[in-house]
């Protein structure tokens, strides 16, 4: 552990030097299997051969140019997510934090532009929406904002998956112009809404003009069984986030917009110095190659069940064990009881899990998990939670 880190982190003892699929190895080369993929970014697992391809021959011939220029990697990547999503343009960052940050400065213009000059956004409480101070403030958790007051105005908090909630404030507030929501809270604790929670949301928003903004920065790319997790509604969102996945560890996020938003955002109004460079771009476009030719956002519908089942009918008996849900290889396993405890059990087990809102482990395994890794996943799993629930 070095003092020259600002200790923003708890760091687990341990750091590993290579990686292949689900596996990581640690300096005594001692295997782990990785069921979290990063916090959700390694979907196509660890040094993906697609991936190391093509940022090697991209950084052979050119990493960044700057926005200053046209940038052809750019705008194939873009022409991608639009097809894949069905919106119009997109703007290019490094992470989710910044990704939310454009979607939020898109409401507020159109906000401005609809002569409302305090636009609003509508947020949920137990979202997650980054550390940086818009989206701390969007954020529902109170342990992220603690500390970092004064935080910024026009956020409007509300119950998750809760429909009445959000027409009440839009009958209360006459500066409401958009709702940001993740279509599953990831950090939150894997709460999955009702199945027709996002098309409602859509409904309000048709109907009173505001944009629907969704935070796919965890749930896009593959990882609920569709690449976008809208596109289990059979719905089009104004503007959608991405990032984690979308570079497999090459930092990229992007806001995707579409109808007014789309053009929202004009020259001189956003940018972003590494946004949408070469090297990112060039790695965006092998994950969603591959994301399209291995199938794999059906690979996670497969194998997420495949987990769930065998997980349910291990723990069945186990009263302890409250729920397990998952949409896709978005994996929840709901305790009654705190149990952070079980990340440092898991790891002396060389599995590599998470908890989040104490008592909810969350697995989130590359997609690409084999068959033999998911039984070491279950069983050892099962055996900490058997364990960890006896005392
Ligand atoms: C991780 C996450 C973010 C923040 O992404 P960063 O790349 O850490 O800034 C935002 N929204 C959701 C839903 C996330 O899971």
């Amino acid at each position: 552990m070095s003092n020259h880190i600002m200790p923003t982190y708890g760091r687990l003892p341990v750091s590993f030097t290579h990686g292949e699929g689900a596996w990581l190895w640690d300096k005594n080369n001692e295997r782990y299997l990785d069921a979290i993929s990063g916090i959700g970014v390694c979907n196509l697992g660890h040094a993906h051969p697609a991936i190391h391809v093509a940022i090697c021959k991209q950084s052979e011939k050119l990493i960044h140019t700057s926005n200053l220029y046209n940038i052809e990697l750019q705008e194939q990547l873009a022409q991608k997510l639009c097809e894949l999503s069905k919106l119009e343009t997109v703007f290019f960052c490094n992470s989710g934090a910044e990704a939310n940050e454009a979607a939020i400065k898109i409401a507020r213009r159109y906000g401005h532009s609809q002569g409302i000059t305090e636009p609003t956004i509508i947020v949920m409480d137990k979202s997650f929406h980054g550390r940086t101070m818009a989206t701390l403030s969007a954020t529902g958790n109170s342990k992220i904002k603690n500390g970092f007051e004064p935080l910024l105005q026009g956020f409007v908090h509300v119950p998750f998956d809760n429909i009445s909630a959000i027409e009440q404030a839009i009958q209360y507030n006459k500066n409401i112009i958009g709702i940001l929501v993740e279509p599953i809270q990831g950090e939150g604790g894997v709460n999955i809404p009702a199945e027709d929670y996002l098309n409602k949301i859509r409904a309000i928003c048709d109907q009173h003009q505001l944009l629907m903004m969704l935070d796919e920065v965890q749930t896009g790319i593959g990882r609920t069984g569709k690449f976008f997790a809208f596109q289990h509604n059979n719905i089009i969102p104004d503007v959608c986030t991405l990032a984690k996945a979308l570079g497999n560890g090459v930092p990229i996020g992007a806001c995707l917009a579409s109808g007014k938003a789309a053009k929202t955002l004009t020259a001189g109004t956003h940018g972003s110095t590494f946004g949408g460079n070469l090297l990112a771009c060039s790695a965006a476009l092998a994950v969603l190659n591959e994301l399209e030719n291995q199938n794999l956002a059906d690979q996670a519908v497969n194998k997420g069940a495949l987990i769930c089942n065998q997980l349910a009918e291990k723990l069945q008996q186990n009263t302890q064990v409250k729920n397990i849900r998952h949409k896709g290889m978005m994996i929840a396993i709901e305790l009654s009881a705190p149990c952070t405890e079980l990340i440092q059990q898991a790891l002396l087990q060389n599995l590599l899990i998470n908890v989040t809102s104490e008592n909810v482990i969350r697995l989130l395994p590359p997609l690409v998990i084999t068959q033999e890794q998911i039984e070491f996943l279950v069983n050892t799993l099962v055996e900490l939670v058997t364990e960890h629930t006896k005392q």
